[in-house]
């Protein structure tokens, strides 16, 4: 067995063999999120060797959690796991246990609440109706008169996401629970925004505010870097250190070149190190030096706040729908893992203001923007990477392409590594 030392200093968290040849992996990993952690797992069962970098001083992507008070923050935004995919649920179930959290936002507009997703408790909160018929005859009757004002002004198509959202919906629920929630997300008005956005507005005609329509959902007992770590044991890993500073080349054979970094104060400096393939989670476009122009995101902004109360909105995900607060949701961090009487055994609370923002260089980018010109950038740099060897380009930023989490295992699941 291959013998390890760890070294821990600054924000480097750095576990490297004791040997000093030149050091020899099946894959370097760039990127420790649920993409590259996945691959590392999976690649270390065909026992191969990996080495996982990540340019952020933790492990874990988007999924990280800080422990504040005893509770666990999602520092990059609220994550809830759900899918239908039996494979997958079994498999993140089989690194740890998964609770029982099911997602039910609610809606805050002008003080009142509304249950979300679009079913007949809020129904009933909006025209006081009691039955299915109701509900029905009332939506008819609503969506008839959005199509009936869109005619009149001379359009048979929906020709914003406004006119789309009211023949879907109506006018009263798009007042309220869309327009305001939709213009702080894309930072423009609806009237500006293409009606593809929203395709379709489900209904249901039951009471039930459960948000996903999966089979399966929570969140991992002991939280996501439970999991993380899970995946990533026995691998070995590197933070603080970013993939375009170890000055990585591909060498004739194809294969990976890299100079670990300089272990301060542990080693004599920097190693030399090489990897058949390289697996690489970051940004696309940052890849290839930018050559055809910066991809656009959209970005969240995260206000944390503890609190000296023990349950502050009775609810993990509350959505702010009206235009003049600046905020699109307050999360309520403890929500996602205690139930309850629970809640009350810890007398603080840790809550999340989220604010939608355009993205910025140094700034998260979190969402692709689907654009014409950032379709079209990105088909280019993806047309490109589809002539490299020996570089596997996946998840969220490689791939510009948003992803739920379990999409993201399952595609790792299906892939051949060897
Ligand atoms: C705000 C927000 C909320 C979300 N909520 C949900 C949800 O509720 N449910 C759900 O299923 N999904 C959710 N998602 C999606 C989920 O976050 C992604 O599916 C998942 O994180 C994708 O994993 P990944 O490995 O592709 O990316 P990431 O988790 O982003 O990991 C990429 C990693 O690569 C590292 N990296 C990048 N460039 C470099 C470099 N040059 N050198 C070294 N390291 C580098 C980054 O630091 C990062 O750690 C949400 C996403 C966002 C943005």
């Amino acid at each position: 067995m291959r013998m390890t030392r760890q070294w821990i200093f600054s924000h480097w968290h750095i576990s490297l063999p004791t040997h000093t040849d030149m050091e020899k992996y099946d894959y370097l990993i760039v990127g420790s999120g649920l993409f590259g952690a996945t691959f590392a797992y999976r690649a270390r069962q065909a026992g191969k060797r990996c080495l996982v970098i990540d340019k952020r001083p933790h492990l874990g992507g988007n999924v990280y959690c800080e422990s504040v008070e005893g509770i666990n923050v999602h520092v990059y935004g609220a994550h809830i796991f759900h899918t239908s995919n039996k494979r997958v649920w079994n498999f993140v179930n089989s690194i740890v246990e998964f609770n029982r959290y099911t997602n039910s936002p609610v809606a805050n507009y002008k003080g009142r609440l509304y249950n979300l997703p679009f079913n007949m408790n809020t129904f009933y909160a909006v025209w006081g109706v009691t039955t299915p018929a109701e509900a029905q005859a009332k939506l008819d009757e609503q969506r008839a008169e959005a199509v009936a004002r869109m005619q009149a002004d001379g359009a048979t198509e929906p020709r914003n996401l406004e006119e789309q959202a009211q023949v879907l919906i109506g006018c009263d629920i798009y007042e309220r629970l869309i327009k305001g929630y939709t213009e702080k997300q894309w930072g423009r008005k609806c009237t500006e925004l293409p009606a593809f956005i929203i395709k379709r507005l489900p209904v249901r005609m039951v009471f039930d505010n459960n948000y996903f329509n999966d089979a399966y959902q929570g969140i991992p007992i002991g939280g996501y870097n439970k999991l993380i770590d899970g995946l990533l044991a026995g691998v070995e890993t590197v933070t603080g250190v970013d993939f375009f500073d170890i000055g990585c080349k591909q060498g004739a054979s194809g294969r990976w070149q890299f100079t670990m970094p300089p272990t301060d104060g542990c080693t004599s400096g920097s190693r030399e190190a090489e990897a058949a393939t390289l697996v690489y989670t970051g940004q696309l476009d940052e890849f290839f030096g930018y050559r055809f122009g910066k991809l656009n995101y959209r970005t969240v902004r995260f206000e944390t706040e503890v609190l000296n109360e023990p349950n502050h909105q009775g609810n993990a995900v509350v959505n702010y729908t009206e235009a003049d607060v600046p905020y699109t949701r307050i999360i309520e961090h403890k929500h996602f893992e205690s139930f309850g009487p629970a809640v009350y055994a810890n007398p603080k609370t840790v809550v999340s203001r989220e604010y939608s923002t355009e993205w910025q260089d140094g700034m998260e980018p979190y969402y692709p923007v689907n654009d014409e010109k950032n379709s079209r950038l990105a088909g280019q740099y993806r047309e490109l990477a589809a002539t490299m060897r020996n570089v596997v380009f996946g998840g969220r930023l490689a791939e510009y392409k948003y992803y739920d989490m379990a999409p993201i295992i399952e595609q790792v699941l299906g892939m051949e590594i060897d």
